[in-house]
């Protein structure tokens, strides 16, 4: 019996079969877990809707967490449909291009507000819909996080700065949803080649530079991250919680 058996995964933030998200959702489902997905604009559902209906899904469900009145649609809908949830992953992030090069100190603040309001504020506003619908289950929540939230790197910027606000928002939530059983962790992941990360200036020296000097020589898979993700989801976890756990081939532990 699989570790997801009866339980109901809520995955946000699948733009392509690159993404984290989607290494998660097929890990889930491996073991046994009932998924739905929700997408951000139009041009997403088209490759969304094929990759959920690969793994038997038929919720896919629009939800631009910019926008209040979409959380509420798409958390209604999940309640008409399920009537409650196990497993919500918050895998998503957002920065203008311009904000992810050049200098830190040119950060404009309509640039800030975005970054923090989809990458960092969002976890909140989706908690906070997922909440009633994980009551007397046992809910889990997870998030997708960097190291550029500890240490500085070049062109990531206020992305580090939303990271930043993304994991203390990671321990506020877990000590707030604690007495309703509600765990909520992140995985900070190293360097993968997605969508969002081809965003940032000069991606492939960070990649090469972890590969170089990472304890185990590598960059780390979507597919690892999601190994993580369900232990941190599943019962194998049920002590942890606040927790951000680094799957990034051990860079972080690396001081020169
Ligand atoms: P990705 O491009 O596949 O996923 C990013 C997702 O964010 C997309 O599905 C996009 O639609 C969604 N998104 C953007 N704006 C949104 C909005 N307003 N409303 C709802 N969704 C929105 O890239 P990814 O690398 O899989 O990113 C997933 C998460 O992993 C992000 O939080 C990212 O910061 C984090 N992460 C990525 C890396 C990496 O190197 N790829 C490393 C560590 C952490």
């Amino acid at each position: 019996m699989g570790l997801f058996e009866n339980k109901k995964a809520v995955i946000c933030g699948v733009a392509n079969e690159r993404s984290i998200a989607w290494a998660i959702a097929q890990h889930l489902h491996r073991e046994g877990a009932e998924l739905a997905f929700t997408y951000a604009g139009d041009a997403f559902r088209e490759r969304v809707e094929p990759l959920a209906a690969s793994l038997g899904s038929k919720l896919v469900l629009s939800c631009d967490v910019t926008k209040d009145d979409e959380i509420d649609a798409a958390f209604e809908r999940l309640r008409d449909e399920w009537g409650g949830m196990d497993v919500l992953v918050h895998s998503l992030a957002f920065a203008n291009k311009e904000e992810l090069k050049g200098r830190f100190v040119d950060t404009s603040r309509e640039g800030f507000m975005l970054a923090m309001n989809v990458s960092a504020y969002s976890l909140v506003a989706l908690s906070r819909r997922a909440l009633p619908l994980m009551a007397g289950r046992s809910g889990n929540v997870l998030t997708l996080s960097y190291y550029g939230a500890e240490k500085v790197f070049p062109n990531y910027n206020v992305m580090g700065v939303a990271k930043a606000a993304l994991e203390s928002t990671v321990q506020y939530l877990a000590a707030d949803l604690g007495k309703d059983g509600v765990r909520v962790n992140a995985i900070s992941a190293g360097p993968i080649r997605t969508l969002a990360a081809m965003g940032i200036g000069d991606f492939r020296e960070i990649l090469n530079h972890v590969q170089s000097r990472s304890p185990l020589n590598k960059n780390v898979t979507a597919d690892e991250v999601g190994k993580t993700a369900v232990y941190l989801c599943s019962d194998l976890a049920s002590g942890v919680t606040g927790e951000v756990i680094h799957v990034d081939a051990g860079y972080h532990v690396i001081g020169m």
